[in-house]
C-alpha cells in the first residue's frame, strides 16, 4: 500500500468514526415530540377557544418551555405528531405550516432531528385516528437507534402501548406543555 493510500484510508476511517460518535452523542437523548395539545391548546385563554389541529397555532410560551427541556436534558427532538407529513424526509419544511413550526423552534434555537417512521393505514387516516400507531412508529424507530440512552414520549393522548406509558408524559390538551410536564420528562430523561 502506497503512502498516500494508506493516508487516504485513515482520514476514511477517522471520519467515519467522527461521524459515527457525533451521531451517537446526538440520539442519546430523545424527545418525542407531539404538537396540537403540547405547543398549543385548546384555550390560549378564558374567550377563544382555537382550533388545534388545523397547523396554524403554536404558542411561543410552551415553546419556550420546550427549549427549557431541551437545554436541561440536550435530547435531540423526534417528531411524532401529525406535523411531520408537512416535511420532506430530509426535515425540511413542505408546507406552510412546517415552516411556521419550525422558525418558532429555531427561533429558541431548537430543531427537529428527525421523524418517526409511517405506519399509518388508509383506515386510520381517514378516520384520523393517528394515536393507534404512534406507539408501533415510536417503537420502530427506536429499534432503528439502538444507540438512544434515554428517551420521553410528550403526547397529550393516550397511546394504547405499557412501554410507551412508561416513559411518557402526557400533557393536558387544555392547557399544552406546563413547567410541571417539563420537571416530569427531565425525570424519566436524566
Ligand atoms: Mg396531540
Amino acid at each position: 500500500m502506497t503512502g498516500e493510500l494508506r493516508d487516504k484510508k485513515i482520514s476514511l476511517f477517522k471520519a467515519v468514526l467522527s461521524h459515527n460518535i457525533g451521531e451517537r452523542d446526538n440520539m442519546g437523548k430523545v424527545i418525542f415530540l407531539d404538537i396540537d395539545g403540547v405547543l398549543n391548546s385548546n384555550f390560549w385563554n378564558a374567550d377563544h377557544q382555537r382550533e388545534i389541529s388545523d397547523g396554524k397555532y403554536i404558542d411561543t410560551e410552551k415553546v419556550r418551555l420546550l427549549s427549557d427541556l431541551v437545554k436541561k436534558s440536550e435530547a435531540s427532538l423526534i417528531l411524532h405528531s401529525g406535523w411531520r407529513f408537512w416535511f420532506d424526509a430530509d426535515v425540511q419544511p413542505t408546507r406552510p405550516e412546517a415552516a411556521y413550526l419550525t422558525s418558532l423552534l429555531n427561533n429558541e434555537g431548537m430543531t427537529v432531528a428527525g421523524m418517526t417512521p409511517d405506519l399509518t393505514t388508509e383506515e386510520i387516516r381517514r378516520t384520523k385516528k393517528f394515536s393507534k400507531v404512534k406507539a408501533d412508529e415510536i417503537l420502530k424507530w427506536l429499534e432503528n437507534h439502538p444507540e438512544t440512552d434515554s428517551w420521553v414520549v410528550l403526547d397529550d393522548l393516550e397511546l394504547h402501548n405499557e412501554i410507551i406509558a412508561k416513559y411518557q408524559v402526557m400533557t393536558n390538551p387544555e392547557q399544552g406543555l406546563t413547567e410541571a410536564d417539563v420537571e416530569k420528562a427531565l425525570g424519566i430523561l436524566c
